[in-house]
C-alpha cells in the first residue's frame, strides 16, 4: 500500500511503435499507467500532444503528486541535455523532449537512453536484482545495452556507454547500420537478420524464404532445417556469445540480463551458440562464472528503469 511518506515519479518509456507513461512509487509499486502507440507523423507537436495529454491524466488522478519525471528514449540523444532524434521516431529530430516536460510539469526531469533504462529496471525489479556489476541487453530491432558498475550505471562522456551493439566480432562481417563491419548489431539484431538474409539471397544462396523475410520467418525457418536460416541464426548467437565475452574481460561483470523481441522469439535457436561461444571466448578465471539470464520484466523494464532514474534526482 502507498503510504504518505512514499515519493512517486512519473515514469516515461518512449518507442519507435509505442509510448507508455505510469506512475511509480519509491517502493516500486506501479500505481497507474497508460501505453499507446505513438503517432506517425513527422510533426514533433503530433508526437508529443498525446504523450504530454496522458501524462497529465495520471497526475490529475494521482494520489500523490510526482516528485520528478524519469525518461528512457530511443537513441541517439544529446545527454543530459534531453534533446532527442530516435532513430525510429522520424518526427523528433534535436526535438527537446527534457525542456518540453519541464515546461509542461515544472518536474525535476532525465532523459536518458532506453536500452540503459531497461538495465536499470531489471536491476531495481526484475532478473538483474541483487547484482553490482550487470550488463543489461536488448537483442531486438537493434541491440542495446546499459552497464550497471560498482552498484553505478555508466554514462561515459555523452552518455552513450554500453553500446554493446557495436562491439566488432567479425572481422570483415556484415555491414552495420552504424557504417562498420562485423559489430553485434549488424550480425544478431531484427534488421541485421533480415539485411543478411538479402545479401545472401542476392548472391544466390538456396533458401526457402521469400525476400522480406523478418527475423520471426527466419526462426520459423531455421526450425524446420531450412539451411541458410540456421546459419543466420547460429552466427548471430555466436556474436551476442563473443560480445558478452568481450565485454565481460573489459568490465568484470557479475551477470548479463538479455531482453528485447529476437532474444525472447527464438531463444531456442540463439542461446546454444551462445553459449557454446561465451564459454569457449570467456577464458579468465573472473569471466567463467558469469551468468546469462533472461530479462523478466518484458515491457514494464523500460518504465521501471525510467522510474529509478527519476528516483535518482530526489
Ligand atoms: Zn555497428
Amino acid at each position: 500500500m502507498l503510504s504518505a511518506l512514499d515519493s512517486v515519479v512519473l515514469a516515461i518509456d518512449i518507442g519507435g511503435t509505442k509510448m507508455a507513461c505510469g506512475l511509480i512509487s519509491q517502493t516500486g509499486e506501479l500505481l497507474a499507467a497508460e501505453r499507446f502507440a505513438t503517432a506517425e507523423s513527422l510533426d514533433p507537436e503530433v508526437l508529443f500532444a498525446p504523450l504530454q495529454a496522458a501524462c497529465q491524466r495520471l497526475i490529475d488522478q494521482s494520489p500523490l503528486a510526482p516528485k520528478a519525471i524519469g525518461v528512457g528514449c530511443g537513441g541517439p540523444m544529446r545527454y543530459p541535455e534531453g534533446i532527442v532524434s530516435p532513430l525510429n521516431i522520424h518526427g523528433w529530430r534535436d526535438f527537446p523532449l527534457r525542456d518540453r516536460l519541464i515546461e509542461s510539469f515544472n518536474l525535476p526531469t532525465i532523459v536518458d537512453n532506453d536500452a540503459k533504462a531497461l538495465a536499470v529496471g531489471e536491476r531495481w525489479r526484475g532478473a538483474g536484482h541483487g547484482s553490482n556489476n550487470m550488463l543489461g541487453m536488448v537483442v531486438s530491432t537493434g541491440v542495446g545495452g546499459g552497464v550497471i558498475l560498482d552498484g553505478k550505471l555508466l554514462h561515459g562522456e555523452s552518455g552513450n556507454a554500453g553500446h554493446v551493439g557495436h562491439i566488432v566480432v567479425w572481422p570483415n562481417g556484415p555491414p552495420c547500420g552504424c557504417g562498420a563491419r562485423g559489430c553485434v548489431e549488424g550480425t544478431a539484431s531484427g534488421s541485421g537478420l533480415a539485411r543478411r538474409l538479402a545479401m545472401a539471397q542476392a548472391e544466390g544462396q538456396p533458401t526457402s524464404l521469400p525476400r522480406d523475410a523478418t527475423a520471426a520467418d527466419i526462426a520459423a525457418a531455421a526450425r524446420v532445417g531450412d539451411g541458410l536460416a540456421r546459419f543466420l541464426f547460429r552466427t548471430a548467437g555466436e556474436a551476442v556469445g563473443r560480445g558478452i565475452a568481450s565485454a565481460a574481460a573489459l568490465l568484470d561483470l557479475e551477470r548479463v540480463v538479455i531482453g528485447g523481441s529476437i532474444a525472447l522469439l527464438a531463444w531456442d535457436l540463439l542461446g546454444p551458440p551462445l553459449e557454446a561461444e561465451l564459454h569457449a571466448s570467456a577464458q579468465l578465471d573472473f569471466t567463467r562464472n558469469l551468468k546469462v539470464v533472461h530479462a523478466e520484466l518484458g515491457d514494464r523494464a523500460g518504465l521501471f528503469g525510467a522510474a529509478q532514474l527519476g528516483l535518482s534526482l530526489l
